[in-house]
């Protein structure tokens, strides 16, 4: 892949392109520096876009450049499929117990349909609640945003109702940080909220609402050039790092709906999500007083 088309998914990814021209500012004086000349010295630094924290890179195979850092969700990995594992035979147990009648099972596999275009789907849950079709997919290993719309799509198209959610290795906590691509596109699937789960929750989700967040840029005055220049002084609203604020805890069997939803662009997202049938919460926008 090409440097700078490695560097605009990373843009796409992190939700910021306010580093790709290779400038960040210093976070005391507010000057602004391009990594060419930059070395950890001249640090701290943050983004001039979304004001957050940035760290210059100086590598051998790559240009020299500027990275955001943020705190991110504790998501499991590869190195963690045991925990992964382990939440899919939860809820699946959990499940059977409640709805005996639903013919629950974990990673049943639903034959792909030519004619009508859908994919085989292998959903890690699947089983009925009062005869609605539902799908779980418990979203650890990194999946694309286009497989997760191909399987969003796949499952609306047999009518199956889709819950995704995001398992976590220790609770999020209440500190902010920078949801990843896909945490985002759930957000907004779900309207505003993405699930989290972690150990010890049984069928219990966390929704989480991704609130404003702001940092105190401080007021500098610094000469360039003999001119008297100024910056600073006013709280600024980061644009990818968020506050997580959590609403009721929503119990999959009991507070959740089945809602169709036509397709649609999330605001500052460049892909459209597919017409889709989510199975979301009932809880009314919590972040809404
Ligand atoms: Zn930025």
């Amino acid at each position: 892949m090409a440097e700078n088309e490695y560097q605009r998914r990373e843009a796409e990814e992190i939700g910021c392109d306010g580093l790709l021209g290779g400038i960040a500012r210093n976070l005391y004086s507010h000057r602004e520096i391009h990594a060419s000349i930059a070395t950890k010295a001249d640090g701290p630094f943050y983004c001039p876009t979304c004001h957050s924290d940035a760290l210059i890179h100086k590598c051998i195979e790559k240009q020299d450049h500027f990275a955001h850092i943020a705190r991110l969700s504790p998501t499991i990995g590869p190195k963690e499929s045991a925990l992964h594992y382990q939440c899919k035979t939860e809820l699946c147990s959990l499940l059977r117990k409640a709805h005996p009648g639903g013919n629950w099972d974990i990673e049943r596999p639903i034959k792909e349909n030519k004619e009508k275009k859908i994919p085989e789907l292998r959903p890690d849950v699947s089983g009925r609640i009062n005869g609605i079709p539902i799908a779980i997919e418990v979203q650890a290993s990194a999946l694309s945003i286009t497989n997760i719309f191909k399987r969003t799509s796949g499952y609306a198209k047999r009518g199956i109702a889709i819950l995704w959610l995001v398992p976590l290795y220790k609770p999020l906590g209440d500190q902010p940080f920078r949801p990843r691509l896909y945490e985002r596109y759930f957000h907004s699937l779900y309207f505003g909220r993405t699930y989290y789960w972690w150990a010890d929750q049984g069928l219990v989700l966390k929704p989480v609402h991704y609130d404003i967040a702001t940092r105190h840029i401080e007021y500098k005055e610094w000469y360039e050039n003999g001119a008297l220049m100024t910056g600073g002084d006013y709280e600024a609203n980061y644009r990818i790092i968020k506050n997580p604020l959590y609403g009721p805890d929503a119990k999959i069997d009991t507070n959740f709906i089945r809602e169709p939803r036509p397709q649609f662009t999330p605001i500052n997202e460049r892909k459209t999500v597919p017409a889709s049938i989510i199975w979301h919460d009932t809880h009314s926008s919590w972040w809404k007083k």
